[in-house]
């Protein structure tokens, strides 16, 4: 049996598939390369190809005996999503509905979905729990939001049973060397620090320094992307074991600010990285950081990878190995 991987040709994508190739499964990957990168595919069958269009989905369901689908296929900036929410409705919620219309045609029952701490919006507890009110500040969350309910009804329906897994913020790069970070335009903050540091940028511009926080900047959970991708592969296992449907927050448990992000990363990097305080990006919760318990407890994940300098480091290793990321070898 086959694993399909949505848009397992960007960042956390090619991460768990490098994780469940590593672990001998067969894997067919379906990505339209809008933002994914071919050679960030080690290991899997890629089909290039949009959710949105039922042909593709034919051929991947046709062609290859799918099991379970790892959904990643999405738009996924806060920012972006605010300017443009049409084109995150679009995308992914139709292109959600697209994938589960075809997985009931096909009668695969199983999909673990690529959420995130953005559902919740600004949270009523820190850490979050998984059963704290979801009231997302921005389009982007909005729509993982929906897409989880979407799936919650596909399974009262169609007994299609997901595992969503709601990640806080992924940093980090495989340690093959291989694969990591690289986003066209770029609006993370780690890589952003760390171009800063390459001197590929003057300077971090910090969005907003009058939050309530200590320092005044937001504060985030920082996770390693394959420790993400590791809670991914116990997920499939999960549902392959016949388990009922659930919603799992990964994070570290403990959040940073942007402040002490620069100051890690300047330490791990030994550059300056120049910064400036800029206005607040629109949708930026003050505080997210998640409570992982009901992830260690009932999946079994352990995550392995959790001093955010070594995280910092593993991407720092990427991107001075790749400055110019993915394309420049082409
Ligand atoms: N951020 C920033 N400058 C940047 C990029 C991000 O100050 O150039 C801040 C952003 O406002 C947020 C945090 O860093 O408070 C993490 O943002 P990112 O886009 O990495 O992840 P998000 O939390 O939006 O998923």
């Amino acid at each position: 049996m086959a694993v399909l991987v949505t848009g397992g040709a960007g960042y956390i994508g090619s991460h768990t598939v490098a994780a469940l190739v590593e672990r001998g499964e067969e894997i067919v990957v379906i990505d339209n390369l809008q933002q994914g990168h071919r050679e960030a595919v080690i290991g899997g069958k890629l089909y290039v190809g949009d959710l949105r269009d039922a042909d593709v989905l034919d051929t991947v369901f046709k062609e290859n005996n799918i099991d379970a689908v790892i959904h990643f296929a999405a738009n996924s900036l806060v920012g972006e999503s605010m300017k443009l929410p049409g084109k995150y409705y679009h995308n992914n919620v139709y292109g959600t509905l697209c994938l589960l219309e075809k997985m009931n045609e096909y009668n695969v029952k199983k999909i673990v979905f690529s959420s995130t701490a953005a559902t919740y919006g600004e949270p009523e507890n820190v850490p979050i729990d998984e059963l704290d009110r979801t009231v997302p500040t921005n389009a982007y969350g909005e729509t993982k939001l929906a897409m989880e309910k979407m799936m919650k009804w596909f399974d009262t329906a169609h007994g299609i049973k997901f595992v969503s897994l709601r990640y806080f913020n992924a940093a980090g790069a495989h340690e093959s060397g291989r694969i990591g970070e690289d986003h066209a335009p770029e609006t993370h903050l780690v890589p952003i620090v760390l171009q800063a540091a390459l001197g590929q940028r003057p300077h971090i511009s910090v969005f907003g320094d009058d939050y309530g926080t200590p320092d005044g900047t937001c504060i985030r959970d920082y996770i390693h992307v394959s420790d993400l991708a590791d809670a991914h592969v116990l997920a499939v296992d999960r549902l392959r074991g016949g388990a009922d449907s659930a919603v799992y927050n990964l994070g570290n448990g403990q959040g940073f600010s942007v402040k002490e992000v620069i100051e890690i990363a300047r330490k791990v990097t030994s550059r300056e990285i120049p910064m400036i305080i800029e206005p607040r990006r629109a949708g930026d919760p003050a505080v997210l950081v998640a409570s992982s318990s009901r992830a260690r407890n009932e999946l079994g994940w352990n995550p392995k990878r959790n001093q955010l300098e070594d995280i910092i480091r593993s991407a720092w290793t990427w991107h001075q190995a790749n400055p110019g990321g993915y394309s420049a070898k082409d």
